[in-house]
């Protein structure tokens, strides 16, 4: 982050499930009622759930598309050149037949094989990968989705997207990142200034908190973590948090209110003030290493 600039806060899991958008939703509504100019950026872009909670208004929408290569069946003369150049197996080659076919889902639009091709029977067309949305509910507030059509492969030009989109007047900027630890976690995580890592006390739990930590360690990002559903399952993950010295932020405990209230569709601080408090804390533990003054309400 630089100076004055947006604070960017990513919140993961490992896995789905762990109340990750539960978190992102809350802290955010936590953010956006002590008056931050804060932005939500859904980056869970083949499930995006984040607008369910706040019912905002649509201000604007931009197409993602990416160029698919497309090959001239009569200009090529089957050298294979551009199927050796393909990382991603997009292209389906049979010289012995003369067949040779881009698969559109597979392909990334990385252009090598268009570079490739020494007899220009290669041409470029745009294919629609979503779309990126923003929205508003208040004066001060925002929010992105990242919305991937069906059957697209790879979310993260869309992610990247969706995050360019953050206005850089913007103070605090929440993404509620894919789950898992590949491709769209490692470029969400890695524009993010901070990474809250949600959890539950099981073994599931456990092993996929492992994976995200390992992964942010190779990124050389700041994070910690929440136990959601705190008093359920075992004590590993806390003997875990302790042996890595990772912070552990907050325990929410299991709780049959905020578990209905969130399946619900609510954003559970309105009716749980004190959790908007323990939220609240968190964030300032976060801005720590930021110039906590700059963000005191
Ligand atoms: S654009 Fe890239 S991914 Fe797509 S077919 Fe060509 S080399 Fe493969
Ligand atoms: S590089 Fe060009 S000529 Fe060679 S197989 Fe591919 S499309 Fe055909």
């Amino acid at each position: 982050m630089t100076k004055g600039g947006t604070l960017k806060i990513a919140v993961a899991s490992g896995k789905g499930g762990t109340g990750k958008t539960f978190v992102s939703t809350n802290l955010f509504h936590t953010l956006e009622k002590k008056g931050f100019r804060a932005t939500i950026t859904d980056c869970d872009a083949e499930a995006p759930n984040v607008m369910g909670f706040f019912n905002p208004e649509k201000e604007w929408q931009e197409e993602v598309t990416h160029q698919v290569p497309v090959i001239d069946a009569e200009k090529c003369v089957f050298c294979g050149k551009c199927y050796e150049y393909c990382e991603y197996q997009a292209i389906f080659y049979l010289p012995e037949m003369k067949i040779i076919k881009v698969m559109e889902d597979l392909c990334q639009g990385c252009g090598a094989c268009t570079y490739a091709c020494e007899y220009g029977a290669i041409t470029e067309k745009a294919v629609s990968l979503g779309l990126v949305t923003g929205y508003k509910s208040a004066e001060k507030t925002r929010f992105i989705e990242a919305r991937t059509n069906i059957g697209v492969m790879s979310p993260v030009s869309l992610i990247k997207k969706a995050i360019s989109k953050i206005d850089p007047e913007t103070e605090i900027a929440i993404f509620d990142a894919p789950p898992g630890t590949s491709c769209p976690f490692i470029q969400t995580a890695a524009r993010a200034d901070f990474v809250l890592l949600v959890t539950e006390p099981t073994p599931f739990g456990l092993s996929d908190l492992r994976q995200s930590v390992e992964t942010l360690k190779q990124l050389k990002k700041p994070y910690g973590v929440i136990i959601n559903r705190a008093g359920l399952g075992d004590k590993e993950v806390y003997s875990y948090l302790s042996q890595e010295a990772i912070p552990l932020l907050l325990e929410i405990p299991f709780s049959r209110e905020i578990a209905a209230g969130y399946t619900s569709g609510q954003i559970v601080c309105e009716t749980m003030p004190a959790l908007e408090d323990q939220l609240y804390s968190v964030f300032l533990k976060i801005t720590q290493e930021y110039g906590n003054s700059n963000y005191q309400r």
